[in-house]
């Protein structure tokens, strides 16, 4: 067994980086040194003055000791990153392990790179900061510079404007992996008209208070659920009613989730296209029929590919597709066989996620009854994927990180240059305030001197529809303080 004493107050971070190197239960805080053994290995971290000390002992051998000195200790915040890269390489010395991702276990590795550019860091320098001291491997040091500077033209200034995000939480049926909320529409069809009621409640709020701060909005994002699984006439309202209340005439982009193919038909893409929608996704997340069918997914390959065309056909010349790489019972074959399929498609984006069990979805409770891709083919199915679509014409554009994502790894954004789905790059990099509407959306406020407030609504959708009027206050009370 690995015991570690560590201040209380850092005990979160150190938990996150030694689930890593012990999934399961290798290891336990301890608070009374009396009780381990000989045998046990004990992790021992001080803090005297500017000195941050790790040390590894098992019985009274010494394994293990780094000292860092700090340039500062002001507040806890700032010695818990200094703390996980000492306690990184203390665990990568004892195990002989080394992680991806090294001592980051953040969700956003690129708000680094932004970090060290505002202070006036190279792209090199930059490079080599993630490598030596925050221990990245190689490869995910290089692509997160990449991805920074790729970002980096379309984030600059964003500050002034805000983004909207507007949510429809409906869907076809569920997936397995699903945390989105997102509630299966043909039993909740009666509530499709109150829930859009609400909707343009909280909307006409906006627009009163974008036209009192004289604020624009940048980029709007509909998602969900699905937002194309409403009816064709309520898909109608909420993009030509409800939506245009808002000041529209200054955005860069305009994306609306078209994720299920089996809720598309040339009806709802044309409305969707005569809205001025400028963005599309249409996610296949495999082009294996038997994996779509086990994942829950009502649709086929063929349905994937007729809704693709479909919208090339009404126009739609930025389609971005989701794909998961690591979903159950999947191999490498299959997942290289997906990569060609969707290469024929022809896409615009295409965003690579690697499988994650959320605490939210079906298959945190069901995972006994899937086999779990392992760590070494998920990790060459996210390499095969880059390779793949940087052959494409493609280039990493967005970046983040999952909690209980397999093997540690990341979801990446590809995008042929000049198609970048903007307001993923906005919210990853948290540079623009994000008004968001609708059960379960979260707007987060960016404040000038670098305060990020989320503020929440209630996922249950009567609740929603029900609450309004709170969910409004609830977001004038944190926008005014
Ligand atoms: S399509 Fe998206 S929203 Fe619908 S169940 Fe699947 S993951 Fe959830």
């Amino acid at each position: 067994m690995v015991y570690i004493k560590i201040p209380e107050e850092f005990g979160y971070e150190a938990r996150e980086l030694l689930n890593l190197f012990f999934p399961g239960n290798g290891f336990a805080f301890a608070e009374d040194t009396s009780r381990v053994s000989s045998h046990d290995v004990m992790i021992t971290l001080d803090i005297t003055g500017f000195n941050l000390k790790i040390e590894l002992w098992q019985g009274n051998k010494n394994l293990y000791s780094e000292t860092m000195h700090l340039e500062s200790k002001d507040n806890t915040n700032q010695l818990k990153i200094p703390l996980k890269v000492l306690l990184y390489r203390c665990l990568s010395h004892y195990t002989g392990k080394k992680l991806p991702w090294g001592a980051l276990t953040g969700i956003r590795p690129a708000k680094i790179v932004h970090s060290l550019f505002n202070q006036g860091t190279g792209p090199d320098a930059a490079y080599r900061k993630l490598v030596d001291y925050y221990n990245l491997s190689h490869s995910k040091a290089r692509l997160t510079v990449e991805v920074a500077l790729n970002e980096a033209e379309f984030i600059k200034n964003a500050g002034n404007n805000v983004s909207i995000y507007i949510g429809i939480p409906f869907c076809t049926s569920r997936c397995i992996y699903c945390s989105f909320p997102s509630v299966a529409i043909n039993k909740y069809e009666h509530l499709i008209s109150d829930y859009l009621k609400a909707l343009h409640k909280e909307v006409r709020w906006a627009e009163q208070w974008l036209k009192d701060k004289n604020t624009a909005i940048d980029t709007i994002y509909i998602g969900g659920g699905t937002p194309t699984a409403l009816p064709e006439n309520a898909l109608d309202y909420l993009l030509n009613h409800i939506v245009p209340v808002l000041p529209l005439e200054n955005i860069r982009e305009y994306t609306v989730e078209a994720g299920r193919p089996d809720t598309l038909n040339e009806k709802k893409l044309r409305i969707i296209k005569n809205a001025g929608v400028t963005r599309i996704s249409i996610n296949p997340q495999t082009m294996q029929d038997k994996t779509l069918k086990l994942i829950g997914r009502d649709h086929t390959t063929g349905q994937i590919i007729e809704a693709f065309n479909m919208a090339r056909a009404e126009g739609f010349k930025n389609i971005n597709c989701d794909l998961i790489a690591g979903l159950p019972e999947e191999t490498e074959k299959d997942f290289e066989d997906t990569l060609i399929k969707i290469g024929r498609l022809n896409p615009e984006n295409v965003t690579v996620h690697t499988m994650s069990v959320k605490r939210a979805s079906r298959l945190i409770n069901e995972k006994g009854n899937f086999k779990q891709t392992d760590d070494e083919t998920v990790n060459n199915m996210v390499e095969l994927a880059g390779a793949f679509l940087r052959k494409s014409g493609m280039h990493p554009y967005y970046l983040y990180r999952q909690k209980n994502i397999l093997a540690n790894l990341e979801n990446v954004g590809y995008a042929k240059p000049g198609t970048e789905g903007i307001y993923n790059m906005l919210i990853m990099e948290e540079v623009q305030t994000i008004l968001a509407f609708g059960a379960g959306a979260s707007s987060k406020i960016i404040y000038p001197e670098n305060r990020i407030e989320r503020v929440f609504n209630v996922r249950n959708v009567e609740q929603y529809i029900q609450r309004i009027d709170e969910m409004i206050a609830r977001k004038v009370k944190l926008l005014d303080t």
